[in-house]
C-alpha cells in the first residue's frame, strides 16, 4: 500500500458521488456525521474501494419504505472508528461467520468478493472491520482506521 493522509470526510463524499445514481433512484436517506478535519493514514485507491464496496451493500440491502444509511465517524487518540449503518434486511445470524469468506454471496448474481477483498486490504494498511446486525432491522460496518500510522 502508498499511505498517505487521507480526510476521511472526502474519501466517504468521493465514494457517495460514484455511487449517487445508485442511492437517487432508491431514494435512500443520506445522514453524514464526520467532522470535516478527521484524516487517517491508509492507501488512498484502497480507502476507495472499501467504501465503495461497503456503501454498495448498504444500498443492496434495501428493502423497507423508508430507506436509511447513517455514516458516523468517531475519532480516538490513535484511530477512527467509522460506522456504516442501514436499515436494510439484515444478515441470518447463521450466514454471519461467512460473509468475509471470498465468493460467499447470497445473491443472484453477486461476485462476493466485496467484503473479503475489502477486508484484505484493511489487513494490508493496519485496519479493521467488525459487523453489528439484526435481521429485518439492519446491518452496522465499523471500520477502523489508523491516524497516526502506528498499529492499531
Ligand atoms: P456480494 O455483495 O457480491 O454478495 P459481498 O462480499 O459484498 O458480496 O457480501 C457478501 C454477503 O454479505 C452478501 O451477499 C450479503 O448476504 C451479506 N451482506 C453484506 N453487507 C450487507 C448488508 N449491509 N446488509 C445485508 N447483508 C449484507
Ligand atoms: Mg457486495
Amino acid at each position: 500500500p502508498f499511505m498517505e493522509e487521507i480526510n476521511l470526510y472526502e474519501a466517504v463524499d468521493n465514494a457517495l458521488l460514484l455511487l449517487k445514481k445508485h442511492i437517487e433512484e432508491k431514494a435512500i436517506k443520506m445522514e453524514i456525521d464526520i467532522e470535516r478535519n478527521i484524516t487517517v493514514v491508509f492507501d488512498r485507491n484502497h480507502i476507495q474501494q472499501i467504501l465503495i464496496n461497503i456503501l454498495l451493500n448498504a444500498v443492496e440491502s434495501m428493502n423497507k419504505n423508508e430507506k436509511r444509511i447513517a455514516i458516523q465517524a468517531e475519532e480516538r487518540r490513535n484511530y477512527v472508528n467509522l460506522c456504516i449503518k442501514d436499515n436494510g434486511c439484515g444478515i441470518d445470524k447463521s450466514i454471519l461467520n461467512r460473509i468475509f469468506n471470498p465468493f460467499f454471496t447470497t445473491k443472484a448474481s453477486g461476485t462476493g468478493l466485496g467484503l473479503y477483498v475489502s477486508y484484505q486490504l484493511l489487513l494490508q494498511n493496519n485496519g479493521n472491520i467488525t459487523v453489528d446486525t439484526e435481521e429485518g432491522e439492519g446491518t452496522t460496518f465499523t471500520i477502523t482506521f489508523n491516524k497516526a500510522g502506528d498499529d492499531i
